[in-house]
């Protein structure tokens, strides 16, 4: 399997190169060639031999059925659920799909172990070290340092916007003991980590120097990995599904198209927004336009450039890269973007969108805590509101409805306890976070600054 740019200015290249390098030096996002098409039914099969068909459509070449097979056992060893993505019934033909069982609570984990597993495997074939520098807005930088954290030949620079997480998703981050993790609370948004990581990669020679890579959710590796869970809900459900997903990056959603691409049936792709509107405004008003980023109960999802919708544009465009080249650097330019008509009906065909404040997050989480007992987190909620919304307009399809459980309860506690007035319980992998020593640096958002703390910390 080759993979190609958005922006069809980079030469068609292997899964390793794309898993190695994240973005394409031409500036624009990997993507297959072509998509496989996947006809296999997953019903009763195990999460892992899912994860190993669909995933060997995309690693062909690159790694043998044993190493992929190895990999994805590794990456799932620690979850704490055996189904790994299990659901759980909330309403009639409505799921939450738990995506939080594996170290760090989130979804992110999902993909990000199954990437540290084969990059490591990587690697060591080829040689070579690497840098890995991440932006988060939470849960990223938490999930790469447990998948990358003590692996030999790495180093991962996590940069987060400082008091913009939450205290659980810092203490996961700066309480790693590897030698191999560095943590840089930033003085700026999410947004603002995320345009240094650009910036870094934009810069040729420092990243040739330093074999930078990139592990947000740009990478393509990680889209495919979470393409699974897309096939394995609606094996479970035995037919066409309706998936609601707590959108910031578009990543997760966007594995749903890459899904429904490979021949998935799937119903509606549902995007769910907080504050930080931008996609909903994209789909609903025709302009992709970013503002200023807002703090919300939801910080994962508090992003204002949705990084991964230029795969969707480029792929509602009919693979046009040279539309979504202009179109990109137009939108870096001006921060906006009308979209023509026929990519929004494209786009419209496929996805909804709904965006919801704090209050209705809050109440969101009420509302299921009150229904079924169950204690669902802040980005979940956002989740839960735009199912709420989608019904109240009689949007409602002939279809169960799959809302993704991003992050479990305890990661946000603080939240949950406004909403519903009790803490959510919890879980082991989180006490003793507390008693750890921290470690991260705090720097002012200039990447030049970035790039000498880099430096500094990288043994020649
Ligand atoms: C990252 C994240 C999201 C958003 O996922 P994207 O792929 O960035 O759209 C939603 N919820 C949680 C808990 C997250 O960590």
């Amino acid at each position: 399997m080759q993979f190609l740019s958005t922006r069809g200015m980079a030469p068609p290249t292997s899964f390793s190169d794309v898993l190695l390098a994240g973005l394409a030096p031409d500036g624009g996002l990997y993507l297959p060639q072509s998509w496989p098409q996947v006809t296999a039914s997953f019903k009763g099969m195990r999460y892992q031999d899912a994860a190993f068909h669909i995933l060997s459509e995309f690693t062909r070449g690159s790694f043998s059925d044993a190493e992929l097979h190895a990999a994805i056992d590794a990456a799932y060893a620690g979850f704490d659920a055996p189904a790994i993505a299990p659901l759980t019934e909330i309403g009639e033909d409505r799921y939450l799909l738990e995506l939080f069982h594996g170290p760090t609570l989130a979804f992110k984990d999902i993909a990000l172990q199954v990437l540290g597993q084969l990059f490591s495997r990587a690697l060591t074939k080829r040689g070579g070290r690497a840098t890995i520098v991440a932006a988060t807005s939470g849960d990223t930088g938490s999930a790469a340092i447990a998948a990358l954290g003590g692996l030999p030949n790495i180093e991962v620079f996590v940069m987060h916007p400082k008091g913009r997480v939450s205290d659980v998703q810092r203490l996961q981050m700066t309480t790693s003991a590897h030698a191999n993790v560095h943590n840089i609370a930033l003085n700026g948004s999410f947004d603002d980590a995320q345009s240094i990581v650009k910036a870094l990669f934009a810069d040729k020679e420092f990243a040739g120097e330093i074999s930078l890579t990139a592990v947000n959710s740009i990478n393509f590796a990680r889209i495919a990995a979470q393409c699974v869970y897309y096939f394995t809900a609606t094996a479970a459900l035995g037919k066409p599904v309706t998936f609601v997903v707590p959108t910031g990056n578009f990543g997760d959603i966007f594995a749903g198209e890459a899904a429904a691409r490979m021949g998935l049936d799937v119903a509606r792709l549902v995007i769910a927004t907080n504050a930080n509107d931008i996609m909903a405004r994209a789909l609903n008003e025709g302009v992709y336009a970013s503002g200023a980023s807002h703090a919300t109960l939801s910080p994962s999802m508090d992003i204002q450039v949705a990084s991964n919708f230029e795969r969707a544009l480029f792929e509602a465009a009919g693979r046009d890269a040279d539309w979504t080249s202009a179109a990109m650097s137009d939108f870096a330019r001006t921060r906006k973007l009308e979209l023509p008509a026929t990519v929004l009906a494209e786009l419209r065909a496929r996805y909804s969108a709904f965006a919801s404040d704090d209050d209705e997050t809050r109440a969101a989480i009420k509302a299921v805590y009150k229904l079924t007992g169950r204690i669902i987190d802040p980005h979940t909620a956002v989740g839960v509101a735009a199912a709420m919304k989608m019904g109240s307009r009689n949007q409602g399809p002939l279809s169960p409805v799959v809302i993704l459980s991003t992050a479990h309860p305890a990661k946000f506690p603080q939240a949950v306890t406004e909403a519903i007035g009790v803490a959510p319980p919890e879980p082991e992998r989180l006490s003793g976070l507390k008693n750890l020593p921290e470690r991260l640096e705090i720097l002012d958002n200039d990447p030049v600054l970035i790039k000498r703390f880099i430096s500094s910390r990288l043994v020649p």
